[in-house]
């Protein structure tokens, strides 16, 4: 697969197909979930901004969407759980029932912080949906209400997920060749 002109990139591991039919599924689940709560997807920044615009789509309900940006410490791919938040929420979480939208849970540091954070700001409610769960990484208690797919151990592209900012547009999730 090289239609980016990348040897990089490697087997499909979940096709465009695939990702939008289990996306339906969890809309729908939290369409019902949800009726007649309003509630807020908050997505972070810039790993799950697709994701979020599919799910959105998807989520036949009143909501409101808003987006975070933080940074983690040092510049390795691997997350310390140490993380700075580098753009804040615009909408007031206070009562409001909130579902934060993930990309991938690999250790689940970054989840951690992002939970704490936010159930100090006084939610109604607080779950998570995740697109991808890697097996067998996490170091932090995890409650994830909502998951898209639960993936082997490869570090992956597309769909969102970059190596230094590139092959977010990949329609598909793929193997990274040039993982360390
Ligand atoms: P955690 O705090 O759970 O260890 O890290 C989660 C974050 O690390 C994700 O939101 C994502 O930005 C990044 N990450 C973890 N695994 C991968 C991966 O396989 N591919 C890419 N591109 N990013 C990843």
């Amino acid at each position: 697969m090289a239609a980016q002109g990348d040897d990089l990139i490697g087997d499909v591991l979940l096709s465009e197909a695939q990702i939008q039919e289990r996306i339906t599924e969890l809309g729908a689940e939290i369409a019902r979930d949800y009726a007649g709560k309003a509630p807020i997807l908050v997505a972070v920044l810039k790993g799950a901004f697709i994701f979020m615009a599919d799910l959105a789509r998807a989520v036949d309900i009143p909501l409101e969407v808003d987006f975070m940006a933080v940074s983690s410490y040092g510049a390795s791919t691997r997350s310390s759980g140490v993380v700075r938040i580098v753009k804040d929420l615009d909408i007031d979480l206070h009562d409001r029932h909130v579902i934060i939208v993930e990309d991938i849970v690999d250790s689940g540091l970054t989840l951690r912080y992002l939970r704490k954070t936010f159930e100090s700001r006084g939610t109604a409610s607080l779950e998570v949906c995740a697109l991808l769960v890697r097996e067998g990484n996490q170091q932090a208690e995890l409650d994830l209400r909502y998951i898209g797919f639960r993936i082997p151990p490869a570090f992956v592209i597309g769909y969102g997920l970059d190596v230094a900012e590139r092959y977010r547009n990949l329609p598909h999730i793929a193997d990274y060749k040039g993982a360390e």
